[in-house]
Parts: structure tokens; C-alpha cells; sequence
């Protein structure tokens, strides 16, 4: 049995979030006695493949999108593979030039398929981001100018919260003919994003950074002006319009169909809470630690996050002393590879600035009491890092 996880106090939404109970109650049905494929005919394929419309409608609205345009994937890492590998290999783009731009702070989930490209001949253009986080449009705009397929800029950093201006880099993309893509990973169901509004042509999300189930999440896919093509990256059923074969999930489906619902409802409410907390957060530990600063744009932010560096301190012996406080050094997908941030290097950070870093992030279920709890916690675990 794993352990009981209440006693902890959970700052790292930013990794993955619990699962609502609400979003559970919307799953149970179709874990248990509605467990029929949705591609079946019959009326338990029916049953299922209803609800799975009915989620992609709930997500397709919050987009701003068709629901023709919601392509359901095992998550975002697939979405963004997807999106990325598939209009790379699309026939129907191979006249577009073989260039592609992203940036230094991207996701491994994004960077990494496109090191992949760039082996199979792709150009590969990184632009780097100022201190706050930020790419210079201006270069973007010089790039843009030189023919590019495929521009990939996220909508909010993992590891910052730190915001790109996707209706801005939209806008230049459509009007230089570069497909727009970003994943919104972090952003789906904090913020409004409108695919038509920003100008964006393909999207990833993942549910369970939405108090959803992990395991599944959405490529959004524009189908006009312009109509976005991949090339599938599993070949089998032709489930999903042929652009993503695979039984579908329906549990999952559903369950981010109801955490899509719920975070429309709710966002607002919450980012408003749950920024109130981080600042109070911040404001408490700056006023008792010399030296302690904000990493990434302070001003422009996702509500949760606080990316906090503490002087003289390494990041990992002070999370190791506070075994009832979840929080993460770097982004939880790479810790295991032992890399240190290659966000916080991208914005100009010294090595003892990145080492000192500690990624908090706050979320629907963060409380005030938690919050003071916390802030005592760290305060004792640096005296006594630092000798007592
Ligand atoms: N992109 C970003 C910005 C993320 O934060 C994450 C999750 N750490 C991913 C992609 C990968 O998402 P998933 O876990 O759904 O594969």
C-alpha cells in the first residue's frame, strides 16, 4: 500500500496536481460497469464514444476550437512529439522550408524530438530569452523572415511560471506563413487561450496539471486557414481521424473532460486565491532571508509558481531536510538525470544561483495554514543548514 500522503504539505503542482474528487466521481462509471470501447458499435461503444464527445467538446470549447480539431494522446509529451515530428514529416508540408525556431527554455518534451529533427536535416534555430525569461520578437521576426516551417514557443515555463506573449508571436508567425505551435501545458485550465484569438495552429495540454488523471492529454489541430497536417506517429487503427491510433482511454478522456469543466468554472477564483498565498509565501521568507530572490519574471507570472533562490544554500540539501514539504529543484522530468536547470542557464543565472534554486508551486488544494507551515519549515531547515 503506498503511504498515507495527507501530513505532507504539497507545493509542487507545477509537477502534477491531485486528482479532484469531483474529477474521480466523473471517472468511476467508466472504470467499473461503463468500461465499452468507443470504437464499438453496439451500445456500450456508444455509451463510450458519447462521453468521449463529450469531453472533447468541453475541451474543444475552452480553446475556442472544433471539437474536429481535439486530438486525444497519452499526454503532453505525446502532443508535443506529435505536433512536432508529425507536420515535420507531413507530405503535405514538404515544400515549406526545413527550418523550425523554439527556445533555450523550452520543455525536454519539446527540445528533445527537436534535436531528433535536426539529426534527420532540419535546421534548428534556439532563441535564447532575457532575464526575465523572454525571446527578443524582433529576432524572432528576423527568423521568420528567412522561411520558417514551424515556430514552437511555450505558453508559460514550468519551471518560472513566466509567460511568452503568444497572441504577439501568433500574429507575426500567420503573417510570415510559419505554423504556430505552444505548449499550454502549464497554462490549460489556469488561463483563457483562444487558438483563434492568439493565432495558434497546433496546442499540447496535459489533464493531469489540471487536477485530472495523468496519462492523457490533447494536441489541438487547426483544420482552416491554414489546415494543419501530421504525420501520425503510430500506425494501427486509424483511430482519432488516422492521426492517433490506440484504444481509446476513455476513463481518462472523460476525466479530463470534467476537469476542463471545472477549471472554466473555477480559474478565475483560483488564480486569485492561490496568487494571494505565493506572494504572502514570498513576502514572509524575503523578509527573514537575506538575499533571497525571485528567479524569472516576477511581474508576469502563472498565479502558483514561486522559483526562489536561496544564497549560499544548495537547493537539494535543503528540500532533503524537509521530508514533509514537496517541492522540486529543476523540472521533476529531468531530476533523475541529474541535470541542473537548463531553464534558469538559459536566463543567465550562475551555477551557484541555479544550485540555490528551489521551484514551489501552489495549487487549488494549497491552504493558508499550509502555506505558514511551510514558511516555518524552510526557515529551520536553513538554520540549520547553515550551522544551527
Ligand atoms: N510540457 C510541459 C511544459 C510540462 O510541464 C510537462 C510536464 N512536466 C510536459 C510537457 C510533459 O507532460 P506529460 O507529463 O503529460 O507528458
Amino acid at each position: 500500500m503506498p503511504k498515507d500522503q495527507s501530513q505532507l504539505i504539497y507545493l509542487d503542482h507545477a509537477a502534477t496536481t491531485p486528482l479532484d474528487p469531483r474529477v474521480l466521481d466523473a471517472m468511476l462509471p467508466f472504470l467499473t460497469g461503463s468500461f465499452g470501447n468507443a470504437s464499438s458499435l453496439h451500445a456500450a461503444g456508444r455509451e463510450a464514444s458519447g462521453a468521449v464527445e463529450e469531453a472533447r467538446g468541453r475541451v474543444a470549447l475552452a480553446l475556442g476550437a472544433d471539437p474536429r480539431e481535439v486530438v486525444f494522446t497519452s499526454g503532453a509529451t505525446e502532443a508535443n512529439n506529435l505536433a512536432l515530428r508529425g507536420v515535420a514529416r507531413a507530405p503535405a508540408h514538404a515544400r515549406r522550408p526545413r527550418r523550425v525556431v523554439t527556445c533555450l527554455t523550452e520543455h525536454h518534451a519539446v527540445l528533445d524530438p527537436l534535436a531528433g529533427l535536426e539529426a534527420e536535416g532540419f535546421e534548428v534555430v534556439r532563441l535564447g530569452v532575457d532575464r526575465r525569461g523572454r525571446v527578443d520578437l524582433d529576432r524572432l521576426d528576423s527568423e521568420l523572415a528567412r522561411g520558417v516551417l514551424l515556430v514552437s514557443l511555450m505558453s508559460a515555463n514550468n519551471e518560472t511560471g513566466g509567460r511568452h506573449p503568444i497572441a504577439e508571436i501568433g500574429a507575426r508567425c500567420r503573417s510570415h506563413g510559419a505554423l504556430f505551435h505552444t505548449d499550454a501545458t502549464q497554462t490549460f485550465g489556469k488561463e483563457r487561450l483562444d487558438v483563434d484569438e492568439a493565432c495558434v495552429d497546433l496546442l499540447s495540454l496535459s489533464a493531469h496539471k489540471l487536477y485530472g488523471p495523468k496519462g492523457v492529454g490533447v494536441l489541438y489541430l487547426r483544420r482552416k486557414r491554414p489546415r494543419v497536417r501530421v504525420e501520425a506517429l503510430l500506425d494501427g487503427g486509424g483511430h482519432e481521424g488516422g492521426r492517433r491510433s490506440g484504444t481509446l482511454n476513455v476513463p481518462g478522456i472523460v476525466g479530463l473532460g470534467a476537469a476542463t469543466r471545472i477549471a472554466e468554472a473555477e480559474r478565475r477564483a483560483d488564480a486569485e486565491r492561490i496568487a494571494g498565498l505565493r506572494d504572502r509565501f514570498e513576502a514572509s521568507l524575503a523578509a527573514e532571508v537575506e538575499g533571497l530572490s525571485v528567479m524569472g519574471d516576477v511581474s508576469d507570472r502563472l498565479p502558483g509558481h514561486s522559483n526562489l533562490a536561496f544564497p549560499g544554500v544548495d537547493g537539494d540539501d535543503l528540500l532533503k531536510g524537509l521530508p514533509g514539504l514537496c517541492a522540486s529543484t529543476a523540472a521533476a522530468c529531468t531530476s533523475a538525470s541529474l541535470e541542473r536547470s537548463h531553464v534558469l542557464r538559459a536566463l543567465g543565472h550562475d551555477p551557484a544561483g541555479v544550485a540555490g534554486s528551489v521551484r514551489f508551486s501552489l495549487g487549488r488544494t494549497t491552504t493558508a495554514g499550509e502555506v505558514e507551515r511551510a514558511i516555518r519549515l524552510i526557515l529551520d531547515g536553513l538554520h540549520a543548514l547553515r550551522g544551527g
